[in-house]
């Protein structure tokens, strides 16, 4: 445990209370190290250490230690521990008050004999190995004994190397802070979330070079027992290794050493196996940040900053390989294989995709990602690299929620069947999802993806009305199907598309207050831009069926429209009897999270809503929902059938992804950390002038680059490389709008702000990397 220095109370005043208290006499000599500790050596030949008692230090915690090192010592595991010695009245702390000074509390222990592993000679193998033994034979010791005070935290818990990231920013080497950025990242991706569910004991929790002591090749003590927590096992091991690694030209071979005398004593599980590098990546990170921290404070203090280079060092060899090769080779010894390969290499199935798979299919990034695994915001690669999702709003509760994933197998060893059958699942989910939505959008229909939504949006206007024409959004994009692509500007004006509307489809103005035809966020630029839905409809010279789009641009750029335009437009088409569908496949179920429908944001209600994307969290599923009127005048005769829409198991999926959204409050958290991070892209618009504008609401943002603020020339380019260098550092985004240079951000919503911080540091940095 780290204790502030402070002027600290004389040599003389140790000895005036080591006799007062202990009745002891003899030479004191201070110890090297951050506290105040004194080697006592008494005329018959005893020796001890006195410890100076920090300021921050309580009762509780002086006790915990103390009954810490007594169970170890009765465990008899073969090293020395500092016991304490009791005064001469049988307390544990002997407690000096002076008239003038604070009062001085102390600790007389037995001496521990060797030395410390730093000071010792390089270690030997044996001495590795003998380490991972006695560490494992103290977490044995100490395993199920239950000491309240061990649950707790302090700046090392290697649980919670996390509330050190966002001092990543005081590393001044930008290449540095890119190594540490990624080591937290690791930590927090892979190991975080699997920690809970880990062995856990009462560690000693800092086993580094100074406090493990060694006498002739073997570990013959263990010292300083001050942040010793309830914690999980394996972080004993974690906050072990890297001492063990320092200097080494092959550190996971040494490190292997050490886990080898480890698992010998205490098996390690392979979920342990699986945290084990990513826990070391975090002890590392801890490591040098706090260093940064320090460096702030008093550069000049040599003591702080002992073993900085060496770990800069070592992290530099750790990070030059993949993490799932780094677990392995620490694993090797125990025979378990944290990380097994699955599946072809990523050549071989891009290969087979080539010759498999339509040519039509694009694929991401220029360096295209084989990913194996997906939970909450990550997603996982086959090389063990985590990355933050910043894209994916179809697994809208987090990746294969447990959940979502339960209900799912749940049903379909129960029953999957049709619509044609009554069953729960059915009217209970449409139940669910119209308590969403605005009373008069009563009615439901089940499909299998947004797409197939839309169509029969579509169709449905169309029947209700008897009309065929239809108004779209410039940039907007509905589905792949025929009709579809017909009203998605995004596609037939776009690459391989006809460059012009067929004579049904009626393009509006998209309503982009930053780069669009009115310029603004307010209710005059939203009315004009309504206006201009107006003056389309008086061109066509014939009633319409009705006006689709999104309550938010998706594919348009990631636009907001300004408050007052869907008032206005909604007005203008129900004038002519037309309807008015919204589209929220991507933007709805609690994104935006001031509302759970993007449409509410500008105070309108629909006609038809569209849903699809999070609606099932990646099971297969979409909604349209609409008035009773609308439905019934659907009903004219012909039947309405889709095989698997509404089929039970999606129904209990749909469920349990509307439990967990209202059991983890997700809307609000979308609120928070969706605020967050738009606000801190929004502050690198003084960093960087390329940030053209910044927009969003709660998850759902967009960051325009352009290389002139005046004549808004998009940056293209700069958004491509921008996008890949990104995912270099494991977060996954994605470009879109007319000129390909919003970037798109849209997570799932269980991002949290560590992440958020992350990414807003990672973009400057990334953005200062890229050439103006
Ligand atoms: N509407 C919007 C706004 C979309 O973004 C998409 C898909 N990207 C669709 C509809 C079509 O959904 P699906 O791909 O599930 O058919």
């Amino acid at each position: 445990m780290e204790t502030p220095v402070t002027s600290g109370p004389s040599r003389d005043r140790a000895r005036a209370l080591l006799e007062g208290a202990y009745g002891l006499t003899g030479t004191l000599e201070r110890l090297p190290g951050e506290n105040e500790n004194y080697r006592v050596d008494t005329p018959d030949g005893r020796r001890f250490v006195l410890k100076i008692a920090g300021s921050d230090q309580t009762a509780a915690a002086i006790e915990l230690e103390t009954q810490v090192v007594e169970l170890a010592h009765a465990a008899d595991i073969g090293i020395a521990f500092p016991r304490v010695v009791r005064t001469a009245s049988g307390a544990v702390t002997a407690e000096a008050t002076t008239p003038d000074g604070p009062g001085l509390r102390a600790r007389l222990l037995d001496f521990v004999p060797g030395v410390a592993w730093s000071d010792a000679p390089a270690a030997t193998r044996d001495q590795r190995i003998d380490l991972g033994r006695t560490l494992a034979r103290f977490d044995r010791a100490l395993d199920g004994v239950r000491l309240p005070a061990a649950r707790r935290t302090h700046r090392w818990d290697l649980t919670a190397a996390g509330r050190h990231r966002s001092n990543i920013s005081l590393i001044a080497d930008p290449q540095r802070r890119r190594i540490v950025e990624a080591l937290f990242h690791l930590h927090a991706a892979v190991a975080q979330p699997r920690l809970a569910r880990l062995p856990h004991g009462v560690i000693h929790g800092d086993a580094n070079d100074e406090n493990v002591f060694v006498d002739g090749g073997r570990v013959s003590g263990l010292i300083d027992f001050g942040d010793c927590l309830l914690n999980p096992m394996v972080c004993e091991l974690a906050i072990a290794l890297p001492y063990a690694m320092l200097d080494a030209d092959d550190p996971l071979a040494r490190g292997a050493d050490v886990v080898a005398g480890y698992d010998a004593e205490r098996p390690l599980s392979l979920a342990e196996l699986q945290v084990l590098f990513p826990l070391v990546c975090g002890r590392l990170a801890v490591t040098v940040t706090v260093c940064a921290e320090r460096r702030r404070i008093d550069p000049d203090r040599s003591s702080w900053f002992v073993t900085e280079d060496r770990a800069w060092a070592l992290i530099s060899r750790l990070s030059a390989g993949d993490p799932a090769d780094a677990g392995r080779r620490l694993a090797a010894p125990t025979g378990l294989d944290p990380h097994p390969t699955t599946g072809a290499p990523k050549a071989t199935l891009l290969e087979a995709r080539r010759r498999r798979i339509g040519r039509a299919l694009s694929i991401a990034y220029d360096d295209p990602l084989k990913i194996v695994r997906g939970s909450g915001p990550y997603l996982y690669d086959d090389r063990g690299r985590p990355f933050l999702d910043l894209v994916n709003n179809v697994c809208h509760v987090g990746h294969c929620h447990p959940r979502v994933v339960e209900a799912g197998q749940r049903q379909m060893a129960v029953l999957n069947t049709n619509t044609r059958y009554l069953y729960d699942g059915l009217t209970e989910y449409a139940d669910r999802l119209c308590a969403t939505l605005p009373d008069r959008l009563d009615t439901c229909f089940l499909l299998n993806s947004g797409s197939e939504a839309n169509e029969l949006a579509l169709r449905l206007a169309m029947t209700h009305t008897g009309r065929r024409d239809l108004l779209v959004v410039d940039g907007a994009y509905h589905g792949h199907t025929s009709t579809l692509i017909a009203i998605s500007p995004y596609k037939f004006m776009g690459r391989g598309g006809p460059g012009r509307p067929e004579s049904w489809v009626h393009v509006v103005p998209i309503a982009d207050g930053y780069r669009g035809r009115h310029r603004g966020r307010d209710l005059a630029t939203g009315r004009a831009y309504g206006d201009d839905v107006g003056r389309v409809l008086d061109g066509i010279g014939r009633p319409v069926a009705g006006f689709i789009t999104e309550s938010l641009l998706s594919c348009g750029g990631q636009v907001i429209p300004p408050p007052g335009y869907l008032a206005r437009a909604f007005e203008h088409v129900r004038a002519v009897g037309g309807l008015c569908i919204i589209d929220e496949v991507q933007v709805g179920f609690g994104r935006v999270g001031s509302h759970v429908w993007a449409f509410q944001l500008q105070d309108v209600v629909p006609d038809i809503v569209v849903m699809g994307k999070p609606i099932g969290n990646g099971h297969p599923m979409a909604a349209v929902v609409t008035t009773r009127a609308i439905a019934d005048s659907f009903a004219n005769g012909m039947e309405f059938f889709t095989t698997f829409g509404g089929n039970p198991v999606s129904c209990a999926i749909g469920m349990a992804v509307l439990d967990v959204m209202r059991d983890e409050a997700l809307q609000a958290h979308a609120l928070d950390v969706g605020t967050r991070l738009r606000d801190g892209l929004a502050g690198l618009m003084d960093v960087d002038p390329r940030i053209g504008d910044v927009r969003g609401e709660g998850l759902f943002i967009g960051v325009e680059l352009v290389r002139d603020r005046l004549t808004l020339e998009p940056a293209r380019d700069e958004a491509d490389r921008l996008v890949n260098l990104m995912k270099e550092r494991g977060m996954l985004l994605s470009t879109d709008g007319p000129h390909g240079n919003v970037i798109k951000i849209k997570p799932p919503m269980v991002l949290d702000a560590e992440d958020v911080d992350m990414v807003v540091r990672s973009f400057a940095d990334v953005l200062a990397e890229i050439p103006r």
